[in-house]
């Protein structure tokens, strides 16, 4: 029995003016696929797994239309060579935009279902912030997705997606999807897992899961930076049974309608001064400052120094930022070397709208690297030590801030770019702050440019009714 595996994952602003390239995805191919260690539970007795390519970014701004038909066409000629296949796992985050193109997910998994035709099982994994289309439905016969945001059941989602395909091929029984739109868009830092409304809605899904006819019960909250007609939240559902599957989509496609009015910011959220003035005050540390709309991790640029600027003004003492991304600044820190002091024009070199800022800094520490895309300094200005990265990254991870010698925990006011706080940084803040500030994943989602959305979409629309109704994949015949 044969399965092939790949896909493509990142998540995308339409928001944003920076194109996605190929140098800015992780490409895994053939027996590094299969080794990595995101993809290493795929064995099975009697299965042979088929690796063909899986790209994986930074969530960022739309991939370039080169990129994406350079990964699209070496996807559909692996996937070509690999047949005869009886089953395909594609592993997707689901939000991703491509240049010119509205549902650039349904466009990958259609072309893949016309590679292999209507006898393969396909089944996809999807970030639960992924953005569905009866396109894709009408693709797929199994469908798991993320229930955990802060995201912790990656891994698990996966095995989910992949389990229920090996079933379906060892038993013979496939099984088919059905999902029901929901017409809310809420982005992630209101509808973490973590908190309520959301804690109780996904925790219930695997009740879901136990019924008669029901495999896995998926609640997708849609990714709302992306002006695009599919942008939506609703339920899927894979099941073995029409009815059952229908009746769980509109129950939980009904729970999520009927709390859209009560999803909050989990941490002490609001304009970046106000959140400044409470960092000064605050006695305990660190501080952990969320600066929301510049987080690479929904699709923001990274670039940003509006929160440096802010804490310049202020005079701050004793802030660490990590990090902003800019390459020419990194480049004239390496020039300079450690201990020299310059001056830098830090921020908006990617996106040119937002405002430097103009410094003398001292070079505290360069982290070299094979790759100049990979290097990073760390510098000072007055009490404020700043981490400049040449590309798009996150600090999310304690080792980001180890490996350049900094305690995230020591700092008086640790700022990071990012909306509800990692796994790894949420238990050291004290107290952790969102700021509301100007990016490309800017929180005021009324105030979005909503010029291709599906309408009426709350919170974009308040007054209008909805009922759900479910919708079934093309692929599920009585
Ligand atoms: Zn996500």
């Amino acid at each position: 029995m044969k399965i092939a595996v790949g896909g493509i994952h990142t998540e995308c602003s339409t928001y944003s003016p920076v194109l996605m390239a190929v140098e800015d995805f992780r490409v895994l191919r053939g027996s590094d696929l299969l080794g990595a260690e995101y993809f290493n539970f795929l064995k099975a007795d009697g299965v042979e797994h088929l690796p063909l390519l899986h790209a994986r970014a930074v969530p960022g701004g739309p991939v370039s239309r080169v990129a994406y038909d350079a990964f699209k066409t070496e996807f559909l000629d692996l996937l070509k060579a690999a047949l005869p296949i009886d089953g395909l796992y594609l592993a997707m985050h689901g939000a991703m935009n491509v240049e010119g193109m509205d549902d650039a997910e349904g466009d990958w998994i259609a072309a893949a279902r016309a590679v292999v035709g209507p006898d393969v099982v396909v089944a996809a994994s999807y970030d639960l912030h992924g953005n569905v289309s009866q396109k894709i439905i009408d693709q797929l016969d199994i469908f798991a997705g993320y229930r955990t945001a802060p995201h912790i059941d990656v891994r698990e989602t996966m095995v989910r997606a992949w389990s229920m395909l090996v079933d379906a091929l060892k038993t013979g029984k496939w099984p088919g999807v059905a999902w029901a739109p929901v017409p809310v868009l809420w982005p992630g830092e209101r509808t973490s897992t973590e908190d309520e409304p959301a804690k109780a809605l996904y925790t219930v899904l695997p009740e879901f899961d136990r019924r008669d006819g029901v495999l896995d019960a998926n609640l997708m909250v849609g990714y709302v930076w992306a002006d695009e007609p599919r942008a939506t939240a609703c339920a899927v559902v894979t099941a073995s049974d029409k009815v059952a599957a229908a009746k769980a989509a509109e129950e939980i496609a009904l729970s999520y309608w009927d709390a859209r009015e009560d999803f909050r910011f989990g941490p002490v959220t609001g304009p970046l001064d106000a959140m400044l003035d409470i960092a000064e005050k605050t006695q305990t540390r660190p501080v952990i400052l969320a600066d929301s709309a510049d987080n690479p991790t929904g699709g923001g640029v990274g670039d940003r120094a509006d929160v440096l600027n802010a804490l310049i003004a202020r005079g701050f003492d004793g802030a660490l930022i990590a990090g902003i991304t800019d390459r020419p600044a990194v480049e004239a820190c390496f020039a300079a070397g450690e201990g020299a002091t310059l001056s830098l024009s830090i921020g908006g070199s990617l996106d040119p709208s937002s405002v430097p800022a103009k410094v003398n800094a001292k070079v505290l520490t360069l982290a070299d690297s094979a790759s100049a895309a990979e290097r990073r300094a760390v510098v000072t200005i007055g009490g404020i030590t700043v981490v400049l990265a040449a590309r798009r990254r996150p600090y999310h991870n304690i080792a980001d801030f180890t490996q350049l010698g900094l305690d995230p925990a020591a700092v008086r006011l640790l700022v990071v770019k990012s909306g509800y706080l990692s796994p790894e940084l949420a238990p050291i803040a004290n107290p952790n702050l969102m700021a509301l500030t100007q990016g490309v994943v800017n929180q005021d989602i009324e105030g979005l440019v909503s010029n291709r959305r599906a309408r009426p979409s709350f919170p974009f629309d308040r007054d209008f009714d909805y009922h759900p109704q479910a919708r079934f994949s093309a692929r599920w015949q009585d």
